[in-house]
């Protein structure tokens, strides 16, 4: 595959992909800690027996669903940065993986781990392949 970058440019991206995924990790780590005590809130209060509603419970399921679906949002986010992190090392980084054209600076700037330029994703998701 043909090479994008300059050296240069590249660094910039590995970087901006770290504090990227760095940020991921940490918001993954609140969301989970966050639903782990509602979880624990929810087995106390089993234990006790008596205060809670019906309703309340399945609030608090949906909340738990609904984190859990983030943490798995945010899980392939992490993962799209680390391939592009090894994007990065081979020197393909930049580069639409499906037409193999360069993938426009712009959208990188706004989503550094986009693998597909914008055309390709575009279509890719009217024919459900991502
Ligand atoms: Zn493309």
């Amino acid at each position: 595959m043909k090479k994008r970058f300059a050296s240069k440019d590249l660094k910039e991206y590995k970087e901006k992909l770290l504090n990227l995924k760095d940020d991921m990790l940490e918001q993954i780590k609140d969301i989970s800690k966050d639903t782990l005590m509602k979880s624990q809130k929810e087995v106390s209060g089993n234990v006790t027996g008596h205060g809670i509603h019906m309703a309340d419970v399945a609030s608090d399921n949906y909340d738990r669903d609904f984190n859990i679906g983030l943490v798995s949002g945010e899980k392939k986010i992490v993962i799209a940065i680390d391939n592009a992190l090894k994007r990065v090392q081979e020197k393909t980084y930049g580069v639409c993986e499906e037409c193999k054209k360069p993938i426009a600076k712009i959208r990188l700037n706004v989503i550094p781990y986009a693998k597909y330029c914008k055309k390709c994703k575009e279509k890719l998701e009217k024919e459900n392949r991502v």
